[in-house]
C-alpha cells in the first residue's frame, strides 16, 4: 500500500485547514459519495480554486493509495457537528473511502491501514465512528444497508480480526532530531519510541556505555 502525505497549505481558502490542534480520540469513516473520483482527485479537489466548501478530511483511500491531506494532529471539517470541544471535527481523524474503481480492493486497504492506526495508538475498534454517529448523515453510505448498517458491522469485524492478527508489534521507522539536527533513525514499536542511546548521548554531550556481557546500556556521565 502506498501512503503519501500531501498536506493542504496553511491558511488556505474556506478555512479548510483551520490549524486547530487536535489530540484525536477516535477515527471517523466516510464514503466520498462520488462514484468516479480517485484519492488523488479528492485530494486535488481540496485545493481546487472552484471548490467553495469548507469540508476537509485527513486521509483519503482508493484502490491503490492512501493520501494524508492534513496532519493527524489538526482538526478537519468532516463530521457536520460544529466546532465544540467534543465535536467529531475537533476530536476525530477523518478517513474518506473512495467509491471509484475496485471497491473491494479499496476496502482491503482501508481495513489494513485502520488496523495499523488503531494498533499504533493502542486502540480497539470501539474507537471507530461513522459520520452518522456525529451528525446523523447517511455516511459511510455504502455501509448503510437501508439503516441496518450491516456493512459497517462487517467492516468493524474485519478491522478487529486484522488487529487481533498482529502478534508482532507494529514497527515504524521514525525521525530523530536532537537540537534541530537529524541523527540516526528511531523506531516506533507499538506506540513507544526507541532511540539509539549512543547517538543521542553524543548529540547531547553525554557519555554512554554498553556492557555486552550483561546486555546493559548505560549513561555514565
Ligand atoms: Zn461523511
Amino acid at each position: 500500500m502506498i501512503y503519501r502525505k500531501d498536506h493542504l497549505p496553511k491558511g488556505m481558502a474556506y478555512n479548510r485547514r483551520p490549524g486547530l490542534f487536535m489530540s484525536a480520540t477516535t477515527i471517523t469513516i466516510h464514503n466520498t459519495g462520488n462514484l468516479s473520483s480517485t484519492a488523488a482527485n479528492e485530494r486535488n479537489w481540496l485545493t481546487n480554486p472552484s471548490n467553495d466548501r469548507q469540508a476537509s478530511y485527513h486521509i483519503v483511500i482508493d484502490e491503490r493509495e492512501a493520501i494524508e491531506c492534513l496532519p493527524l494532529t489538526e482538526s478537519a471539517w468532516h463530521s457536520g457537528d460544529g466546532s465544540g470541544s467534543k465535536s467529531g471535527n475537533r476530536t476525530s481523524i477523518a478517513i474518506e473511502i473512495c467509491e471509484s474503481g475496485n471497491y473491494a480492493k479499496t476496502l482491503d486497504i482501508a481495513v489494513a491501514l485502520i488496523a495499523n492506526m488503531l494498533k499504533e495508538r493502542g486502540w480497539d475498534v470501539d474507537r471507530l465512528r461513522r459520520h452518522w454517529d456525529w451528525s446523523g448523515k447517511v455516511c459511510p453510505r455504502l455501509m448503510y444497508d437501508d439503516g441496518k448498517w450491516t456493512g459497517w458491522i462487517d467492516f468493524k469485524n474485519r478491522v478487529s480480526k486484522e488487529l487481533a492478527g498482529k502478534e508482532v508489534g507494529l514497527v515504524v521507522k521514525a525521525n530523530l532530531i536532537v537540537y534541530g539536527k537529524k541523527i540516526e533513525d528511531a523506531l516506533l514499536v507499538d506506540g513507544k519510541t526507541y532511540v539509539p542511546l549512543r547517538a543521542v548521548g553524543d548529540a547531547l554531550g553525554v557519555k554512554t556505555a554498553w556492557e555486552n556481557k550483561s546486555k546493559t546500556a548505560m549513561i555514565t556521565e
